[in-house]
């Protein structure tokens, strides 16, 4: 009888010890999961979201690649570099004003630049794309990146250079 007891306390024990390890591993491959969740998902939420086909059909390959993927046209590729006109410049991808041309100057870094967004328009993250930490910036209705701004602007105004990519803006001339 004394056996037996000894004998059930004991399986009851072995039980126990499996239930936590069940336990303690199903909550360590659910912390697992959430945590690459959050590192893959942008969770962001915008004014104008579209699929990435539906993006396809309205950008070309670069606006694609620099709006939607992150991506840097070549420097000294974009005719904005030299434009002088008087005007706005508004997202490629919905038409957002971001910068107005009061606002450009000659960087001569081969990238339209630009000392000042438009507020509010434009939002601002972190990347680490080159290793070191700079401040991407992005049209703040669809989500589409637009460049990065660096400290090296005109020390007369504002000293920040918001070194955009031509292909994700548009210019309208003022009437
Ligand atoms: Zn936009």
């Amino acid at each position: 009888m004394f056996y037996v007891i000894y004998r059930l306390k004991y399986l009851k024990l072995i039980l126990m010890n499996k239930i936590l390890m069940v336990f303690a591993l199903t909550l360590f491959f659910n912390c697992n999961s959430s945590a690459q969740k959050k590192s893959n998902e942008k969770t962001e939420i915008y004014k104008v979201m579209k699929t990435e086909a539906e993006w396809k059909t309205q950008l070309t390959a670069i606006e694609f690649n620099v709006l939607r993927k992150a991506g840097t046209e070549r420097a000294f590729t974009s005719l904005f570099n030299k434009n002088n006109e008087a005007g706005i410049y508004i997202c490629k991808g919905c038409d957002t004003p971001l910068f107005k041309s009061e606002h450009k100057y000659d960087s001569r870094s081969g990238w339209p630049s630009f000392d000042r967004e438009v507020e509010d328009n434009v939002a601002f993250s972190t990347d680490y794309d080159l290793g070191y930490a700079r401040t991407e910036e992005h049209c703040a209705t669809c989500g589409g990146h637009l460049g990065h701004v660096f400290n090296d602007g005109p020390k007369n105004t504002t000293g920040k250079r918001h070194c955009i990519n031509g292909v994700s803006i548009k210019f309208i001339e003022n009437k």
